[in-house]
């Protein structure tokens, strides 16, 4: 193998996956953090944040997909959703693809690279921050959950940085804060959270599993291997009442058809295998 220029990122404290890049389109730190926009050869243009992958051009759909429409697909009627996080719009992208969605409240600390999205990340977002029905706001998201409307969202999905990543995001991991997210909730409401890597991370994994577990009912975890970020991420999904995995095949395809939402890799197959699949989490120290 014949390796150019390189970007090492960090898979876990001590692994490190190392990928040749194309070009580097802009290296910018912003008020939160280190943001890079660059083209890999093999997963085209990405986001780095602080040396780890957010999203890449060529598997994005993978990990937003499976981020976003378990949970949509729960809910009967998803009509207003609130997503913490998501600064490439990619996220907003998918929400809004529901056509029962009224509107859709993207909340991130960090305006800077919002508007680097803006500019750089076109193919992510795919215009979903001018949709009528979008609204972002840039705060803290813990700020956010204190002066939200109570009892207002259906769904609610929390597209952060790594529970174990930058400082800014790991208390939106926590008991307290969940607990929080659930004020915002209208019954039947349901919540997914990215969980960064179970295997790599098994402590961090299992406490935000047990926070999950601390508010609601119905917790259920699975997870999709995305291949720039070198290990399957992992997801979880809280409710009182909704429960994903019940739900079948042709149920899923069913709402997605009624809905008019396109996808690439989620559907009614890979919703069944999601809550099939059996959740590794590793043996060593988070
Ligand atoms: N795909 C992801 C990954 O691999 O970790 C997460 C994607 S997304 C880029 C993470 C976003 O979370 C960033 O835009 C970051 O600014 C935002 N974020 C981190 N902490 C936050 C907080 N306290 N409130 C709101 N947004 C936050």
């Amino acid at each position: 193998m014949r390796l150019g220029p390189a970007l090492i990122q960090g898979v876990s404290k001590n692994s490190v996956l190392v990928s040749s890049v194309k070009q580097y389109i802009i290296i910018r730190r912003t008020k939160y953090q280190e943001a890079q926009i660059l083209e890999f050869d093999d997963f085209g243009k990405a986001l780095v944040l602080d040396g780890y992958i957010q999203s890449t051009e060529f598997d994005e759909f993978m990990y937003h997909e499976s981020l976003v429409h378990p949970a949509m697909v729960a809910h009967p009627r998803p009509e207003n959703v609130l997503i913490i996080g998501g600064g490439e719009g990619a996220t907003l992208r998918e929400v809004l693809k529901h056509n029962v969605v009224k509107k859709a409240v993207m909340v991130d600390i960090d305006g800077e690279l919002v508007e680097l999205a803006k500019e750089y990340l076109g193919f992510m977002h795919q215009g979903s921050f001018n949709d009528s029905r979008a609204e972002v706001i840039i705060e803290d998201g813990l700020k956010y959950v204190e002066k939200a409307p109570k009892n207002f969202f259906d769904v609610v999905v929390l597209d952060l940085t790594d529970p174990y990543g930058p400082e800014i995001g790991r208390l939106l991991y926590s008991t307290e804060f969940y607990a929080k997210v659930k004020t915002l909730i209208k019954t039947p409401g349901i919540v997914v959270t990215q969980a960064g890597n179970s295997f790599f991370f098994p402590e961090v994994y299992e406490d935000v599993l047990n926070s999950m577990k601390r508010n609601f009912s119905v917790v259920r975890e699975y997870w999709t291997w995305i291949p720039s970020f070198g290990y399957a991420c992992n997801f979880i999904v809280g409710s009182d009442g909704l429960d994903p995995r019940a739900l079948t095949e042709s149920k899923v395809n069913e709402t997605l058809k009624l809905r008019g939402v396109a996808t690439r890799y989620y559907d009614g197959r890979q919703h069944e295998a999601f809550f099939k699949n059996k959740v590794v989490v590793g043996v060593r120290k988070g």
